[in-house]
Formats: structure tokens, C-alpha cells, sequence
């Protein structure tokens, strides 16, 4: 692909400085040293999950070339923001044609990289598509207010400006939808970005910045640096960032969105998960088992919005049965495989966590309805492959409950009512979303209404809204106060100016110190 250097046998990620893909002179891993990236010096590796071959080397970028990105993106705003908002919108009608006409290579590498496969690849790129024709048509909710006539002779107007730099740091999980949260209603709110992506999934965001360039952007409006932790600080200290937007785990955000703050920026951070499904006897079984199977093991089970709890009301416990077959006749194989419903956890190290936390709770007191432990993919011995697995009558202390599981896990509990089952999901610390399925409306006004979590579906098992409306994970899951996208993302992404005009149609006197007591 356009962002591997394929001189040498091994391949090197090269970041995206001023519209060049460049390579890093991190050698050393991070270092500070000034020699190219060699075999024995990277920083981090990405590896096929489903095979652990070697796809290529992330440098961790020096502090000179992230200082000169953000310098590079400081530079662009200045003439970026002056640029006529129809024709920053021209360009992202020009960027969503590029995105569908490269999706199969999008995909390719998605799939390649994170391991999720080519039919969910495609849904990843199709949800951040949606941000970026959101943003074809951007200006109207980047209008202010006025308001004539204040007093007298007098009126207002607010403008929304764009911040200035601002930074997007990336989850492994969803390497196309998460940059385009970002990128997309960043730049044409008029702002520059400097664009972290997951050291795992790099690929994706410099295929997504080799097409923006090809649609017309500006050099320099969208830096990509590459590094871990190391980079992320540079990031939250950086004077001339203004904003952060995170999408990751608990332990990195929670410190982001610390880190941050104490240095003066604003911070958007979607977190982590534990996202609860209600089965009321009234719903529809067939139905509904077929939607929790696809919810809770679609792309491995590794989304945030991932059905990974399930609280069956009164007699739907029997209906785990059915839950069983039904997730006994998914395949498990390599994402590039298209008979494969679902692939490889992202590392190794990840899937001895999910198998731990899988006999962890079995010894807590789950019962193991499904083992999907220990699973060898026949053409793919060394992937990093677990199988769906169901523990059922889970008590809420178990640890597959209190922790985010992030693998082909659904965790079942039981409840004698519903009012029981809003309990568990009101304690539960996280707040990204749930699901309830029923048949009775008051059922469903009384759960929308007493449940305290951002994103609720009612018979929708992953209800991720739409680019008009905003992703509202709430308590542990979100930190910040405007989410992303829709207005709340607008508001992220600009800032307001009011302008107070007086053009006095006679002489007036100015001729008091006091403030004034009427208009
Ligand atoms: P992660 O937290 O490990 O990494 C996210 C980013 O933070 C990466 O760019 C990484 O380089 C950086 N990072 C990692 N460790 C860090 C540290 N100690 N300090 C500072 N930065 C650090 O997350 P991940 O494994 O890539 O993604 C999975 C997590 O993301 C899950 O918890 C999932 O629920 C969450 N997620 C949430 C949403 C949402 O919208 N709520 C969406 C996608 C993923």
C-alpha cells in the first residue's frame, strides 16, 4: 500500500507530515537518536492477528518531528480558517467518493491489520463514511446567532469559530470510523489535526490521509504522528493543542482527559464498556437470540458497543439453549476468509486475558455453557482465535461482570423482574449502552426512562445513533462534557464570538461610569 515503504523486506509505517508520507529518523525507538528506522530499533510491531506475521514497524516519532507537526498544523490553520466553509465542504463531498471507491482496499487492510473480517471491515468504513457526508453539508450547524435591536440602535451577533490544532488519539478497534469521528468535522469546522492512530492498526488512518490529500485537502491541515504512551504525552502537553479527542480504554483515558485539563484543553473521551441487554417474556425469541449471537460475538466481541451482558427476566432463561446453538454455528477463522464470521482478538496477550478471565469466573461460580477456550483454526495455528463462549447465572460480583471482557464473551445473569434487571444495569459503573427487548411499550417507556446509561435501543441491540445525532455514552464511559459528533461535536470543535454593534441613528452621550441600569 501507498504507506509502506516496500524498499526493504521488512516494511516501515512512515507518518504524514505537510501532505508527504515521511519516514522517521526515531532510531532507537523513541529515543531522541537520528538514524532511520532499522529491524532492531522499533518501537512497536503490528502483527496479522490471525497468523502473527509481520505487516510492518511503528517508529514512536522523535519530539522534533511531533514539535514540527504540530507546528506544520498551526501553520495550515491560519490560512485553513480563512478558507470559504462551501469549499472546505467540497472537499469532504470529494473525500466520501475516494472512501467509497477505495473501500475494498479499506477493507483489505483492516481486516489484514485489526483481524475483524471483510464483511464487518466494510461496516467500520461505512459508519465513519457517514460521518464524512455529514459533513458535506456541515455550514448550517456552524451558523451563530443575532438577535437586532438589543438596545436601542444596538445588535448582536455570535459567531462559531474553530479552535486552532487539535489532536485525535485512536483505539485499535475500529480503524476507519474512529479517525472519521475526528477528521472529518475537525477540519471542516475549519480547524487543523494531528492524528494519533492506534500503534496496532496504523494502516487504515494513512490510507484515510493519502485519500483526504488526493480530494483536495490543504497540506498540513492533517498531520499523522505514530507512538504509544511516549506520543500521548507529547500531545497533552503541547502548548498549541487545543483540543483532545480520545477514543480507547479506562486507564489511558481517565489519564488523557487528567492530563489534559491540567494543561488547559479541552477533552472529549470515549471509554470503556459493559453494555447490558434486558429479555422480557413478551419479546421475540427467534428473534431476538439472532440479534444477541450477531451483537455479542460480531468482530470478536471487540466493540465498545458490544452486547456483552445479558440479564434474562423471569422464564427467558431458558431461552440460553437456543443462545447456545445458535453461537455454536458461528465461524471462527482468519477476517480475510470470507466464510468467517468472526475473527482473532487483536493480541496474544489479549486472548490469554479473555481465556483468564473466562476460567476466573468459572471459579467465582459461573456456570460454562459455552468454552470457546483453546481454539485452533485449522489454516491458522497461530492465531490469536477464541471461540464464542457463554457463562450463564453469573452473580454480579463475578469478575466477567464487573470488568470489560473485550472478546467473544457473553456473560448471562437472571432477574425476577424488570425493575431487577434495571437495578444491575444502574450499579454497573459504565454508562456506554443497553437494550431492552420487549413487546409492551410501557415496558419499554419504563426502562428509557429509569435507566441511567447514555445509549439505550429498544429491540436494537447495538444502538450507536447516527452522525445527527451524538454518541452519548455517559459515566464511566465517557468523560468530557460534549460527546462526539452531531451538535455536541460541533460545539467540541468551535468556539463562540459574540459581536455587540451600536451605529446610533443620533448623538448619543457616553458620558456615565456607571453600568448601565436599561437599554
Ligand atoms: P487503549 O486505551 O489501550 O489505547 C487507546 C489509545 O491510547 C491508543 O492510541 C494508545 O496508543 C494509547 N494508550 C495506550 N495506553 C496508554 C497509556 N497508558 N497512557 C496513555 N495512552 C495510552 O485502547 P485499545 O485497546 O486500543 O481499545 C480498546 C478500548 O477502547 C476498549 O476499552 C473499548 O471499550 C474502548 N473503546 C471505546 C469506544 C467508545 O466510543 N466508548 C469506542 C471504541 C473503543
Amino acid at each position: 500500500t501507498k504507506n509502506i515503504d516496500d524498499t526493504s523486506d521488512i516494511n516501515f509505517y512512515k507518518y504524514f507530515q505537510n501532505g508527504e508520507f515521511v519516514s522517521s529518523r526515531s532510531g532507537g525507538g523513541g529515543g531522541g537518536g537520528e538514524e532511520l528506522l532499522t529491524s532492531t530499533n522499533v518501537a512497536y510491531t503490528v502483527k496479522n492477528p490471525a497468523t502473527q506475521e509481520i505487516i510492518g514497524h511503528v517508529p514512536e516519532l522523535t519530539t522534533d518531528e511531533f514539535n514540527c507537526a504540530v507546528s506544520l498544523a498551526e501553520d495550515a490553520f491560519q490560512e485553513w480558517k480563512l478558507v470559504p466553509v462551501s469549499q472546505r465542504q467540497r472537499i469532504m463531498l470529494e473525500y466520501q467518493n475516494k472512501i467509497r471507491d477505495n473501500t475494498e482496499e479499506l477493507a483489505y487492510l483492516i481486516s489484514l491489520e485489526n483481524g475483524k473480517t471483510l464483511a464487518d471491515a466494510k461496516g467500520d468504513i461505512f459508519r465513519g463514511l457517514e460521518m464524512v457526508e455529514s459533513a458535506t453539508f456541515l455550514a448550517p450547524q456552524l451558523q451563530g446567532d443575532s438577535l437586532q435591536g438589543i438596545g436601542t440602535d444596538m445588535d448582536c451577533i455570535s459567531y462559531r469559530e474553530p479552535i486552532g490544532v487539535c489532536a485525535g488519539i485512536c483505539a485499535f478497534n475500529f480503524p476507519a470510523m474512529i479517525p472519521l469521528w475526528m477528521i472529518p468535522l475537525c477540519v471542516t469546522a475549519g480547524n487543523t489535526m494531528v492524528l494519533k492512530p492506534s500503534e496496532k492498526t496504523p494502516g487504515t488512518s494513512m490510507l484515510l490521509a493519502s485519500l483526504l490529500k488526493d480530494s483536495g485537502l490543504p497540506d498540513g491541515v492533517l498531520q499523522i504522528v505514530h507512538g504509544g504512551k511516549g506520543m500521548v504525552d507529547k500531545i497533552c502537553t503541547h502548548p498549541d493543542i487545543q483540543a483532545i479527542s480520545f477514543v480507547g480504554g479506562n486507564t489511558a483515558g481517565e489519564y488523557v482527559f487528567n492530563e489534559g485539563h491540567r494543561n488547559g484543553k479541552r477533552v472529549q473521551a470515549n471509554l470503556g464498556a459493559k453494555n447490558h441487554a434486558v429479555i422480557l417474556e413478551d419479546s421475540n425469541r427467534e428473534q431476538v437470540v439472532k440479534a444477541i449471537a450477531g451483537a455479542a460475538f460480531g468482530a470478536a466481541g471487540q466493540r465498545c458497543m458490544a452486547l456483552s451482558t445479558l440479564i434474562f427476566v423471569g422464564s427467558t432463561k431458558e431461552w440460553i439453549h437456543d443462545l447456545v446453538e445458535d453461537a455454536k454455528k458461528l465461524k471462527v477463522g482468519a477476517g480475510l476468509d470470507i466464510t468467517s464470521d468472526l475473527g482473532p482478538v487483536i493480541t496474544p496477550e489479549s486472548k490469554i486475558r479473555v481465556e483468564n478471565i473466562i476460567t476466573e469466573a468459572i471459579e467465582q461460580g459461573a456456570t460454562l455453557s459455552l468454552d470457546g477456550r483453546g481454539l485452533v483454526v485449522d489454516d491458522c495455528p497461530n492465531g490469536n482465535f477464541i471461540g464464542p463462549t457463554i457463562l450463564s447465572q453469573v452473580k454480579t460480583d463475578n469478575v466477567c461482570h464487573t470488568e470489560e471482557i473485550f472478546g467473544p464473551v457473553l456473560v448471562c445473569l437472571e432477574a425476577d423482574t424488570l425493575d431487577d434487571a434495571m437495578d444491575i444495569i444502574n450499579n454497573n459503573p459504565f454508562g456506554n449502552g443497553c437494550a431492552l427487548f420487549t413487546g409492551s411499550g410501557s415496558a419499554a417507556r419504563k426502562f428509557t426512562h429509569g435507566i441511567n446509561v447514555g445509549q439505550i435501543g429498544i429491540n436494537v441491540p447495538i444502538p450507536v445513533p447516527l452522525p445527527m445525532f451524538s454518541f452519548t455514552g455517559s459515566r464511566r464511559s465517557m468523560k468530557g462534557d460534549l460527546n462526539f459528533y452531531g451538535k455536541s461535536g460541533v460545539q467540541f470543535y468551535t468556539k463562540m464570538k459574540t459581536v455587540t454593534s451600536l451605529w446610533p441613528s443620533k448623538d448619543i452621550s457616553f458620558g456615565t461610569v456607571n453600568f448601565p441600569s436599561d437599554s
